[in-house]
């Protein structure tokens, strides 16, 4: 297959650009989706209400009049004759388009209505006129240096080059069965939509698409999986196992026993263990991993818990050497930044088996690693290792017993389906004494309130989270944004109080450092743009403040939730929105994240796709597992029947998608 580069137009400039996206190859370009479309569509002035976003052409019906602010702002004002009436138009920082606005010239403006003015105050305005049909644009997430326009063009340039290689994976039965048009149309239309109806049946095509794959490979590990006595067989001394778990100073929750037994059974069962620990945040599954490691230690072999990142790594490895403190267990951190000479040194004592326990990121899973006798692999939050590392992690070396924990809760029907392979054990039950974190949802103009609270909550030496204002389009304005609300904060608390900011584009080790000064309350506010470090443990911030919180799936806003209320003092957590109260509120009332993931779930609401996105829950493209549960359902059907299908073994899509899983 072709490489990115050689699409025609990506040069090497172009090339890392588009690799900062996470677009490396051809299928990633042409599997880019659009996140959404501007319908341009002609509005009727006279039925458009006040504050509506609006499209109208026309004609331009008078030389705009420009004004130069300080700073480099300028706005230029005219009026525009339309088929619905006469209408003001102003717009900022277009200066550059005064001389293309001559009187006569034909225009499409897109921006909000104000009806009392009768003007809009445009946000685009576009040469030319719309046709009587409307006009779907789609919409990229880009970055700073690549446009909309840019990431079209390579798009299109890709299928045109490329499209009859791009691998489609529906088997041709399915394909029939159902009518879909093959791969490069639907493609084709995906990118370039003439009317809603064609977007839409492309849409649900190429979401069954990507389910039926990845079903295909959870149905193939599945299998694989239940092949019997596959596992390492083992006796666990259970007096000294409970022993050890009588030393924990506090006392472990029914649901939390109930767990460890299920794990046990598992480990003592000549079948592999695969299963997935889910618990609200907070619920306190990492004691009862810890407690699995402990029963694997004792019968013999070594165990791995992986972390999604370095500064969660760290935390576990910190919790671990803490609860073994009276034991002569060996433990071990590895990580990115583990220097060279730490790492051989690790590396050797894992394969002669001195280590007998290792925590880490995804350097655990690296090919240089050779582990003397591991017999159980655990994974923290889950739902950020996809299907390939999951099968990454079973393949190494001997088959260890595997558990994977969750902090993401999943109603049980869809927990089934999802992580299909697995067995499920579920701790719903809070350790005693937890507190109820106090909600309030908040309109835009109540910001000073919420600057109040911010301020009470800090002279009681306590420390603020704030989720800065998502801006979808591209990440340049995602920082502007955040850079804003930093002086805002500085502007409010900055003489008191130390504020500072991490977000998703920055490296690794920064972002640490700068968690680790939050931990070490050398931070006080800590403004992030996204969901950055889920697990995180600082008891000491009681407050959190999520803006645009209506962007968020409420699954997603409980897991933030729950970064604060980790300490003995009252928290509280502020949502931010204008809009979507109503689900919001659901969050005032409730704080268990098995109700509020069934009511999201039923919701379905078009916000949680975004949300799902940001937090990385499933690495889908296009198909979101709540809304489109139906087409997943009839995919996992498919799917299976299509792998157990002998007479299929031959077929070259069914070898692919086989390997795919092998090669991570
Ligand atoms: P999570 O499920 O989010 O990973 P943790 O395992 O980090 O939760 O537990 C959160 C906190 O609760 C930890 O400080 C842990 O020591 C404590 N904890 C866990 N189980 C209990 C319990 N049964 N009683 C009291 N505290 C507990
Ligand atoms: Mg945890």
């Amino acid at each position: 297959m072709a490489e990115l580069k050689d699409v025609k137009g990506i040069g090497p400039k172009a090339l890392s650009l588009l690799n900062k996206i996470n677009i490396y190859t051809i299928n990633d370009l042409v599997t880019h989706y659009p996140f959404r479309y501007n319908v341009l569509q002609r509005c009727d002035l006279t039925k458009a209400n006040d504050g509506d976003k609006i499209t109208i052409d026309g004609k331009v019906e008078s030389m705009p009049i420009l004004m130069r602010f300080k700073a480099g702002l300028n706005k230029m004002n005219f009026r525009l004759v339309t088929q619905s009436g006469i209408v003001g138009v102003s717009i900022f920082n277009r200066a550059f388009m005064k001389s293309q606005l001559m009187v006569g010239t034909g225009v499409t403006v897109v921006g909000k209505f104000d009806k009392t003015k009768n003007v809009i105050t445009a946000n685009d305005i576009k040469l030319g006129i719309l046709t009587n049909q409307a006009k779907i644009e789609p919409v990229y997430h880009c970055t700073n240096g690549l446009t909309n326009k840019n990431m079209s063009t390579y798009i299109n340039m890709a299928l045109l080059m490329y499209g009859k290689e791009i691998i489609d994976y529906i088997p041709e039965v399915y394909r029939e069965k159902y009518n879909f048009v093959n791969k490069k149309t639907a493609l084709n239309i995906i990118h370039n939509p003439s009317t809603k109806e064609k977007l839409k049946e492309v849409t649900i095509r190429l979401k069954y698409e990507e389910l039926f794959a990845f079903m295909f490979k959870i149905n193939y590990l599945k299998k694989e999986n239940k092949k019997k006595n596959s596992g390492l067989v083992r006796t666990i001394d259970k007096n000294k196992l409970d022993k050890f778990i009588k030393k924990i100073p506090f006392k472990l929750t029914t649901d939390q026993l109930k767990a460890v037994d299920e794990i046990i059974s598992d480990l003592e069962s000549p079948n592999r263990m695969n299963r997935l620990l889910q618990g609200d945040v907070g619920s306190g599954k990492t004691v009862v991993a810890f407690i699995g490691m402990v029963a694997n230690y004792l019968s013999g072999y070594q165990s791995a818990l992986m972390a999604p990142t370095e500064i969660l790594a760290i935390q576990h490895y910190n919790n671990l050497v803490e609860f073994l403190k009276d034991t002569d267990i060996k433990v071990a951190l590895l990580t990115g930044s583990t220097s060279k000479k730490d790492k051989n040194e690790i590396y050797k004592e894992l394969k002669d088996g001195t280590i007998d326990m290792i925590i880490g990121t995804h350097a655990l899973i690296q090919d240089e690693v050779e582990y003397n006798n591991l017999g159980l692999v655990i994974t923290d939050e889950q739902h950020r290792f996809g299907v390939h590392q999951r099968a990454n992690l079973q393949n190494k070396g001997i088959r260890p017993d595997v558990l994977f924990m969750s902090a993401t809760p999943i109603p049980r029907t869809y927990a089934l389906t999802i992580f299909g392979d697995m067995d499920v054990s579920t701790i719903k039950e809070r350790p005693k004494g937890r507190q109820k974190i106090d909600t309030f949802v908040k309109k835009n103009n109540e910001i000073k309130d919420v600057l109040q609270m911010m301020y009470n909550e800090l002279k009681l030496g306590h420390q603020v989270y704030v989720i800065a204002p998502l801006i979808e389009e591209n990440e340049n304005s995602d920082l502007t944004n955040v850079n804003e609300l930093k002086d805002q904060m500085k502007l409010a608390f900055g003489s008191k109080y130390k504020i500072d900011i991490v977000h998703g584009k920055m490296a690794s080790g920064a972002k640490d450092i700068i968690m680790n000064q939050f931990k070490n309350n050398e931070v006080q506010i800590l403004i992030s743009t996204t969901v950055v470090e889920v697990g995180v443990d600082v008891p000491n911030a009681t407050m959190i403040v999520i803006f645009d919180a209506d962007r968020f799936g409420l699954s997603t806003l409980h897991q933030l939730r729950g970064r604060v209320g980790r300490g003995s003092s009252k928290s509280k957590c502020i949502l931010i929105s204008d809009s979507d109260t109503e689900r919001l509120k659901i969050m005032e009332k409730e704080d268990d994240g098995f109700i509020i993931s069934e009511e999201d779930f039923k919701l379905r609401g078009q916000g949680d796709l975004f949300g799902t996105k940001q937090s990385g829950d499933m690495t889908f493209n296009i198909a979101s597992i709540k809304n489109d549960y139906k087409i997943l359902l009839q995919a996992k059907k498919d799917s299976n029947e299509y792998l157990l299908n002998k007479e299929t073994d031959k077929d070259d899509l069914k070898k692919v998608l086989i390997n795919e899983i092998a090669e991570g």
